[in-house]
């Protein structure tokens, strides 16, 4: 259980099956994850459809690489906030928990 709630550390076996996430920001919680959960964000991001969750096909587009939903036919592609989620997703994977 991923919790905030420091009471459920009392709880038996506790240290078993609660991660605690101490701070609020993001970045730390998202690195913590990494560590205690073995969370691997750099694996398949942006694979997955924001919709129905079916696995993304790639097809090539006149200005790059799309993503392609077969289910619910809904083309993805790599604008800006996908650049930036990336980068963001590369630095909880290889910053330091600070
Ligand atoms: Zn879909």
């Amino acid at each position: 259980m991923i919790t905030r709630d420091r009471g459920f550390l009392e709880r038996r076996d506790a240290e078993r099956w609660v991660v605690l996430l101490e701070t609020q920001a993001l970045d730390d919680q998202a690195r913590l994850l990494r560590e205690r959960l073995g969370i691997n964000w750099l694996r398949a991001p942006f694979s997955r459809c924001l919709v129905c969750n079916c696995r993304l096909h790639t097809v090539l587009g006149r200005q790059g690489d799309l993503r392609y939903c077969c289910r619910c036919q809904k083309l993805y592609w790599e604008g800006s906030h996908v650049r930036r989620m990336r980068c963001r997703l590369k630095q909880w994977q290889l910053c330091p928990l600070s």
